[in-house]
């Protein structure tokens, strides 16, 4: 089992969850392919499941792998795709964002018709 970063991490400027990662397994793409979303991964191969990042990440997009929203259920194969790929990604740079309001958390959740 592992923690699993959904797509309402896509466009987050915030890194908050690889600040408290322990054994630094969440990664940023940095390959040519532009088909990979613009969001941190967590390697659930590397995971070792310490729940550090899920109450970290301010726009609450990282799940248990047993509690992944179904509509992000593609974002689960992403993140252990990811492991797949481990050439084209590296260990994310920590760059603290402004911390969202409700507002734009709610605003986040409805882009994706997500209801929590
Ligand atoms: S659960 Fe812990 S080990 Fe796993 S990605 Fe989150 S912070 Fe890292
Ligand atoms: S803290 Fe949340 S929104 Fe920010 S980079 Fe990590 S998973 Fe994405």
């Amino acid at each position: 089992m592992a923690y699993i970063i959904t797509r309402l991490c896509v466009d987050c400027k915030d890194t908050a969850c690889a600040d408290v990662c322990p054994v630094e397994c969440i990664y940023e793409y940095k390959g040519d392919d532009k088909s990979w979303p613009n969001q941190l991964y967590i390697n659930p191969d590397e995971c070792i499941d310490c729940t550090n990042c899920e109450p970290a990440c301010p726009w609450r997009a990282i799940f248990e792998e047993d509690e992944v929203p179904g509509l992000f259920g593609p974002d689960t194969e992403l993140n252990y795709k990811m492991a797949e790929n481990a050439g084209d990604f590296e260990v994310a740079t920590i760059q603290k964002g402004a911390a969202p309001t409700e507002d734009q958390i709610a605003g986040n959740f409805a882009k994706y018709d997500y209801e929590p």
